[in-house]
């Protein structure tokens, strides 16, 4: 830095001395002093210049401005940082080309809009899914270009937790799911995936466990008639009686089984559009629970209160209603012990929703079992459950009929007192008995 100071010093002297050698040979010092100033500041103003135009022509080459001392230092730093930027500038591009590809490559489709559904990018997955561009399409709004209801519905609500599922409007045989999701203020990314084969596999399965359990309910109600005739038969040798009546307890069992298992698969495979609604008399349904589940009742010492409204109805499939309703009241008389006491109330819980809740003052159910309570298979002891007669498949059941009511399930416990509540949503007007489910 000093070398270039010293530079610039020794040409202010030269200068100073010029100006003092025509003072001396003119006598005009200050006219001497005033141009030789003047032509310093000239010169100062002309290397400005070139620096100007170097840097308003984007550093061209032939325009570098040849200086020395201070100019030739301004020049090499601006010259160095500018090659520094390029560095930087080439390495963001690299990145970013880098995470283009990624994000192309990805299987899922990535579709990135503002505020206003308007598409800012997308990569070539959504060529390949949806159709769209992601050179052509950019600036045209999404729903313009996906016309799905359901997209429609879900730019709508820009709910980030949704899952949305709606049709490929490529191919009408792949089914979709999307999630909306926030980059920052005023981006969002639409995330959409192919679920077709995974569908499709959910299909396989439930038709064959569906046709499995009805390829074994033939046989089994041949081999409980059999059993029954047996246990029946007088002459039957009194070494078998034992066996007999085990073996056609466990196949009243297996029945059970069986037919919780099929109405577990019409209740998942079901097409929810074809099933008409009616208005469901549930106050009338658990008048008729009650009084069927009197005898358990006494058999266990139980005691059963209910405060139901008598006005109070719902639209929705009676025969599903009636296996919920079952279901609860009779867990509730099943996992508990001898002498429990059970509140069945159904009421209108607000503006919305009618809800049945089932109290018992039974020992209750440990927190960590409460969330797989609805799994298939779930038993909190599962001896116990078997003893009792229990499938282990009844709140699976129980939540199926009140999704496909739109409805939830809350469940809380703690001992000495566990609650299942159903709430259904109230259809307030009603022109028509009949409504179909739009889902
Ligand atoms: P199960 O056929 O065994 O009744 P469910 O799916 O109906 O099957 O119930 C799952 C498990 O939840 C039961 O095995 C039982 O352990 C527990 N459960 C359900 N209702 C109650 C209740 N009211 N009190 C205590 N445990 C319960």
């Amino acid at each position: 830095m000093q070398v270039y100071w010293s530079i610039e010093l020794r040409r202010l002297v030269g200068g100073v001395m010029v100006a003092v050698i025509f003072g001396f040979i003119t006598g005009y010092w200050w006219a001497a002093f005033l141009v030789t100033a003047l032509g310093y500041v000239a010169w100062l103003l002309y290397k400005l210049r070139q620096l100007q135009l170097w840097l308003v022509h984007d550093f061209k080459p032939d325009e570098l401005p040849d200086s020395d001392g201070v100019w030739e230092q301004v020049v090499t730093l601006i010259n160095r940082s500018r090659q520094k930027s390029i560095k930087r500038k080439q390495k963001q591009e690299e990145i970013l080309q880098r995470l283009n590809n990624i994000i192309s490559a990805l299987p899922d489709a990535v579709i990135l809009f503002d505020d206003d559904h308007v598409i800012q990018w997308s990569n070539s997955t959504a060529l390949a899914l949806m159709g769209i561009n992601g050179k052509t399409d950019v600036g045209q709004r999404i729903d313009n270009l996906l016309r799905a209801p359901e997209i429609a519905q879900a730019l709508t609500g820009m709910d980030t937790e949704e899952e949305i599922q709606f049709i490929s409007p490529r191919n009408a045989q792949a089914t979709l799911q999307a999630r909306i999701l926030p980059v920052e203020r005023g981006l969002w990314l639409l995330n959409v995936r192919d679920i077709s084969q995974r569908i499709q596999l959910q299909h396989t399965r439930k038709a064959f466990i569906a046709n499995a359990s009805h390829e074994l309910r033939t046989p089994l109600t041949v081999v409980s008639g059999y059993l029954e005739l047996m246990q029946e038969d007088p002459e039957v040798p009194a070494h078998l009686v034992m066996a007999i009546q085990q073996s056609r307890e466990q196949t009243l069992r297996m029945q059970q089984i069986i037919s919780d298992m099929l109405t577990l698969s019409k209740l998942e495979t079901m097409e929810r559009a074809q099933i008409p609604l009616r208005v469901v008399d549930v106050p009338e349904m658990l008048k008729n629970t009650s009084q069927a589940l009197t005898d358990t009742l006494a058999a266990q010492s139980h005691t059963l209160e209910t405060h139901i409204d008598a006005e109070l109805m719902i639209m929705g499939v009676e025969g599903e209603l009636t296996s919920a309703i079952t279901n609860l009241i009779d867990n509730a008389i099943k996992h508990t012990p001898a002498g429990t006491h059970v509140i069945v109330r159904w009421e209108r819980l607000n503006q919305d929703y009618a809800a049945l809740t089932v109290t018992d003052n039974g020992p209750g159910i440990p927190n960590e079992h409460i969330v797989h309570l609805t799994e298939r298979f779930y038993r909190v002891d599962t001896g116990r459950s078997r003893e009792r007669g229990g499938t282990g498949l009844g709140l699976s059941i129980v939540k199926h009929v009140i999704q496909n009511h739109q409805g939830y399930l809350s469940i809380k416990s703690r001992p000495g007192e566990t609650t299942f509540q159903a709430s259904f949503p109230l259809i307030k007007e009603t022109k028509e008995a009949e409504i179909l489910v739009n889902t």
